[in-house]
């Protein structure tokens, strides 16, 4: 999006603002379609990663279904109109309760561990199919908060228990009518995904309901420039002849699914905020925002790196910042940067923040979470307003002491 739009977006509504391009969303998802040929894709956005009605609605609209890891999800998802079949629940360390709901609610349901899936064997026996999520090893990710496969990983049913699996399936005649695996997020490359596919190929043939198989997510995203991405094509190409082969073997088509939260988002979503104070210390001059950690947890939670511009001061001499946050306690969005000179009140763009930006926002210091707006066909239009003091006051009960 053009810097100038920007900065008028967060006249307009004011910032902290996060503002998401429905036509990146929209070719994100094109792209992913495209890259895989003569196979029957089926995507499964990824709610956590935003979580808006509105995108929802406008994933809908393009053709992908959603994956959820809360029955809150799943109630997002059905208020934005998705089919409950087209909702795959992928919760971890749920009670059998929530899993329970679930099935009443008729989403596709994914089981990933032994004891559920023995409490839901023994409840269901045949009568509700599920899916399940198995953890083939496979040490992936950009960091380990994020890595979902390894053999430490509280994910997934280990394929090392695999007669274990079988024979619970076995005793309570559970019908499985898909496989999954998701290893991890910020994969760099296709080659973990395809070993992954060959394990589970293999891991498949004892399983004769099998429907689709669901090789989660991981797609990698660029945050600096010269990041190493995805090669979607390229896996797109590989994955859809092995997997072709896999289902000739078997004499049935699958559906092959995949759930990219970040690749579908992230790059569509900005957020802007404004510079309340330039502070010049000793060591570096910071650049303090009226927005922190609490609005964008990335850079803290996860040493993220966002590039960060200030779009309304484009063209000027570029001068090292350091760019914080207005928390009580250290939340920096990036160290030494370089910034076209910035004033106070000049409006600055942090990018990628579409995944896991608003949907891990919180009240910490009791500030108000940001506005969303979504641009779309040609418009902007505020799709969550920003929050108020009755927002956090909401469910307090206040205590008389008097
Ligand atoms: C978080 C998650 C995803 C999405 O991961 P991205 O890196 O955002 O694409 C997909 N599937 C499951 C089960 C997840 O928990």
């Amino acid at each position: 999006m053009e810097n100038q739009y920007l900065v008028e977006l967060a006249q307009k509504y004011g910032t902290p603002l996060y503002v998401y391009d429905a036509d990146k969303i929209a070719s994100q998802i094109k792209r992913l379609n495209d890259a895989f040929t003569g196979v029957n894709l089926k995507l499964k956005y990824a709610t956590k990663a935003l979580s808006n009605i509105s995108v929802l609605k406008w994933i809908k609209k393009h053709g992908a279904g959603l994956d959820v890891v809360s029955i809150q999800e799943a109630y997002l998802g059905l208020k934005a109109g998705f089919d409950p079949k087209d909702i795959l629940y992928t919760p971890n360390c749920v009670s059998i309760d929530e899993i329970i709901e679930a099935v009443d609610l008729g989403l596709t349901i994914n089981i990933d561990n032994i004891s559920i899936l023995e409490q839901f064997g023994h409840r269901y026996k045949n009568t509700v199919p599920c899916c399940v999520r198995l953890n083939p090893h496979i040490m992936a990710g950009g960091n380990t908060k994020i890595s979902t496969g390894h053999i430490d990983s509280k994910f997934g049913i280990s394929i090392l228990q695999m007669r274990h699996l079988l024979r619970v399936i076995e005793t309570y005649n559970i019908h499985v009518i898909g496989l999954h695996i998701h290893t991890g997020s910020d994969i760099l490359n296709p080659e973990a995904f395809l070993r992954g596919t060959e394990i589970i190929f293999e891991v498949a043939e004892d399983f004769s309901d099998l429907e689709f198989i669901d090789f989660g997510s991981g797609f990698k995203v660029a945050y600096k420039e010269e990041d190493v991405t995805t090669d979607i094509e390229m896996l797109g190409k590989e994955l859809s002849k092995s997997f072709k082969n896999f289902c000739k073997a078997r004499g049935k088509e699958l559906e092959l699914w995949f759930e990219p939260g970040k690749f579908i988002v992230s790059e569509a979503g900005y957020f802007l905020s404004k510079v309340n104070v330039i502070k010049t210390t000793p060591a570096t001059v910071f650049v303090g925002l009226d927005t922190g950690m609490n609005h964008l947890l990335r850079p803290m939670m996860y040493d993220a790196y966002h590039t960060i511009e200030n779009i309304s001061n484009p063209s000027a001499t570029q001068r090292v910042y350091t760019v914080v946050g207005y928390i009580c306690e250290t939340d920096t969005f990036g160290t030494d940067r370089k910034l076209s000179e910035v004033r106070e009140r000049d409006i600055i763009a942090i990018k990628n923040a579409g995944a896991y930006g608003f949907s891990m926002a919180s009240n910490y210091n009791s500030r108000y979470r940001p506005a969303e707006v979504l641009v779309h066909d040609g418009t902007d239009q505020l799709v969550r307003k920003r929050e108020s003091l009755d927002d956090l006051l909401r469910n307090q009960i206040i205590v008389d002491f008097e």
